[in-house]
């Protein structure tokens, strides 16, 4: 059994639609699918989700938001006239004026509530027309089915264990099962949502829940790219990629699924395949647990922007016993994840993220840092791109990091640190921000022998 996901580009218009219909019908392993809100249709167009966002946000500052309400209905009534199933417009438009004009007490609960319904309508509209062109299909509601989440302390979406269990039994079901992505209910039978993107994690949570072979997640691409392909064109295609190296590269910036949405599939090794809806016989790009073969030494190179530097000197920093618990503890206390610690003997560098090391952050720490471990001195950059080579082939080769330097010596970039991985399969630079982009292009250009 399979579960495939559809991106919003994928439901996007009636065309795009029929195509989805047609990859379904030409698998019939195809049992589970789960969808996004309509996307954009072209480049300027908006998405659903944004436009229900624009809504949600109008009216919780009491403005007039019928006008986005009508602009959701619109998308909606254009896709419904198009499949001919327009009966399907009254039930999708009482279900987005309830939630909208629902009363609220927590602004972000309602928030979630409205953000919802992009999702839960595309996926009212997908099991309507296939019911109309005769397969047997069935809207999934995730709350019936028992997908429960509920927030953590910093106000993350987590899935109770407990859901596995409930979607499990989707496997049973005669007909499709259309399942709307992005949502589930907490127990009390709240709308929660995942963060942007997290379509896919409703996906990956029903693969495992099935235990199938494969997780599809069908987006616009025929491949994921060794690079971004808006650093350098046409660059090399990925066939095959272990989770690991997918971890990896999306930590330093690539964007093909949402962050979460390995986890449930990597635990209990369902690969996924990356695949193109418009373009359904291209064999996409499949996330393994052990690589098949190598296409390359190199599997990919990514780079983002974002990180700051924190170097602390201390005299006889290694002689001082628990002086580094100390520093670590400040930041877990002021809540700043550290992403690296790089360190000599007697300095330390950490590694963090701007988003969360604001300039307040910054001025807190640093003279907790001063005052609580009378160090020598502390340091901040704030202009630090990561940029990392990632490749699990690279763990057996010889004279990569010498290559990789002395590219990006060449092209004039000073490595502000480097770092290799602990698990050989990836190597990381620091770089300035205004570098990084140059610095994927030079490591690109000698890793792929251009
Ligand atoms: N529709 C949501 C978004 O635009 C979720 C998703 O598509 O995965 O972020």
């Amino acid at each position: 059994m399979k579960v495939a996901k559809f991106g919003g580009s994928s439901l996007a218009d009636a065309i795009h639609i029929k195509q989805v219909c047609d990859i379904i019908d030409q698998d019939s392993e195809r049992h589970i699918i789960v969808v996004s809100a309509p996307g954009k249709r072209y480049s300027d167009d908006s998405k659903v989700t944004d436009l229900l966002i624009n809504l949600a946000k109008e009216r919780l500052a009491g403005t007039d938001y019928n006008p986005s309400l009508l602009a959701v209905f619109e998308r909606f009534e254009i896709i419904a006239n198009d499949l001919s199933i327009s009966e399907a417009m009254d039930s999708i438009k009482k279900k987005i004026s309830t939630v909208a004009s629902a009363p609220y007490t927590d602004e972000i609960k309602y928030l979630d509530s409205v953000k919802a319904m992009g999702e839960d309508c595309s996926a009212v509209i997908l099991a309507a027309y296939l019911n109309s062109i005769g397969r047997k299909a069935k809207y999934c509601n995730p709350k019936d089915c028992g997908l429960i989440l509920e927030h953590d302390e910093v106000g993350k979406a987590i899935i109770i264990d407990e859901s596995y269990e409930n979607l499990a039994k989707l496997a049973n079901e005669d007909a499709l099962c259309i399942f709307p992505g992005f949502f589930g209910y907490n127990s009390k039978g709240e709308i929660i949502t995942f963060s942007r993107g997290g379509s896919d994690i409703t996906g990956s949570v029903l693969a495992g829940a099935v235990m199938a072979t494969v997780y599809e997640n069908w987006t616009d691409v025929d491949n994921v790219f060794a690079v971004n392909p808006s650093i350098v064109k046409n660059p090399f295609p990925i066939t095959e990629i272990t989770y690991d190296e997918m971890r990896e590269l999306a930590y330093a910036g690539f964007s093909v699924l949402h962050e979460e949405a390995l986890f449930p599939v990597y635990k209990r090794g369902i690969p996924v395949n990356i695949k193109n809806t418009n373009n359904p016989s291209a064999k996409g790009t499949t996330i393994v647990s052990k690589r098949t073969h190598y296409d390359s030494l190199v599997t990919g190179i990514a780079g983002e922007k974002g990180f700051c530097t924190v170097t602390i000197n201390k005299y006889l920093m290694n002689r001082q016993v628990g002086f580094l618990l100390g520093l670590l503890t400040i930041f877990a206390q002021e809540g700043v994840s550290i992403e690296h610690i790089p360190s000599g003997i007697d300095s330390v560098t950490l590694i963090v993220r701007k988003k969360y090391f604001t300039p307040e952050k910054e001025q807190i720490i640093v003279s907790r840092i001063k005052s609580e471990l009378s160090v020598e001195s502390v340091h901040v950059e704030r202009d630090l791109a990561i940029v990392m080579i990632v490749g699990q082939a690279m763990a057996n080769s010889v004279g990569i990091m010498a290559r990789a330097a002395s590219a990006l010596g060449n092209a004039g970039i000073n490595l502000k640190i480097v770092n290799q991985g602990a698990s050989e399969i990836s190597l990381m630079f620091g770089v300035s921000e205004a570098y990084c982009s140059y610095a994927v292009k030079a490591l690109y250009k000698e890793l792929f022998k251009l």
